[in-house]
C-alpha cells in the first residue's frame, strides 16, 4: 500500500482543491498513520474512542484528532482533553454533554451537528425537526463550551448517484437554511463534512468543504 501516492492521487482529484481532508485511519496500524503524517497529513479521523486515545499518544502533538463515528455521551470525558473536531453530534444530550466536559477541562469543544440525511435507518442524527427544537431550547443558548462550526451528514450506502447527489444536496440546502437563521454566538457554520472514498467527489460538486476518506488512502478494512 503505498499511502503517499494514494494521498497524492486524491488530492489531484479534488474538484475543490480548497476542500479539507480528514484520513480516516480507523482500524489501521500507527505505521499507516505516520506514513501518511510524513505524506504531510496533520487531520485523522477515527470511530472508536479507545483506539483515538491510544493513537493519540503514539502520534505527534501538533495531529489533529477528528472523532468521527457514534459517541456515547459518557465516552466524552476521555477525549475532552484535546479531540480537534467531533463531527457526529446526534443529539442534543450528547451536545450538553461535551458542554460539560469542555468546561472541565477548560476547552471550547468544536462540533458538527449530524444530520440524518440517508434512507437508512441505521444511521445516527438529527432530523429536521428535532433541529428546531434543539435551537430553541434556553438550554441550547446558555451553552459555553462548545461551538458549533457546521453538519455533518452521511449519504445512502447505495449505487444511486443521484439519490446521493439529492441527499448531500438536502444537506446544503439545510446548512444554508440554517445559516440565515438568528443563532448564538457561538454557532459559527462554516463546514459540511460529507463525502467518503465511495462519494467524495459528488460531495464536493454539493458544497462540502470537508471530505473524510479512509479506503482510497489505506486501503480496504
Ligand atoms: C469509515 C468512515 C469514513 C471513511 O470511509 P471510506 O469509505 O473508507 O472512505 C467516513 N466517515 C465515517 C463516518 C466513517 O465511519
Amino acid at each position: 500500500m503505498d499511502i503517499k501516492a494514494n494521498l497524492q492521487a486524491v488530492k489531484k482529484s479534488f474538484i475543490n482543491p480548497n476542500c479539507k481532508l480528514i484520513a480516516v485511519s480507523k482500524t489501521k496500524p500507527i505505521e499507516a498513520l505516520k506514513e501518511a503524517y510524513e505524506a504531510g497529513i496533520r487531520d485523522f479521523g477515527e470511530n472508536k474512542v479507545q483506539e483515538i486515545q491510544w493513537k493519540q499518544l503514539e502520534m505527534p502533538e501538533d495531529t489533529k484528532w477528528h472523532m468521527i463515528g457514534h459517541l456515547q455521551s459518557n465516552k466524552v470525558k476521555y477525549i475532552a482533553s484535546f479531540i480537534h473536531l467531533i463531527h457526529g453530534v446526534d443529539s442534543f444530550k450528547l451536545l450538553k454533554e461535551i458542554n460539560k466536559q469542555g468546561n472541565k477541562a477548560d476547552r471550547v469543544i468544536s462540533v458538527l451537528l449530524q444530520i440524518h440525511i440517508s434512507e437508512e435507518e441505521s444511521k445516527f442524527g438529527f432530523d429536521h425537526a428535532e433541529l428546531d427544537e434543539m435551537i430553541a431550547d434556553p438550554e441550547f443558548l446558555a451553552l459555553t463550551h462548545v461551538k458549533i462550526i457546521g453538519l455533518m451528514g452521511m449519504a445512502t450506502f447505495t449505487d444511486n448517484q443521484d439519490q446521493v447527489r439529492k441527499e448531500f444536496r438536502g444537506l446544503k440546502g439545510l446548512f444554508e437554511a440554517l445559516k440565515s437563521k438568528t443563532l448564538p454566538d457561538f454557532v459559527q457554520l462554516e463546514e459540511i463534512s460529507m463525502g467518503m472514498s465511495g462519494d467524495y467527489l459528488i460531495a464536493q460538486e454539493e458544497g462540502s468543504t470537508m471530505v473524510r476518506i479512509g479506503s482510497s488512502i489505506f486501503g480496504a478494512r
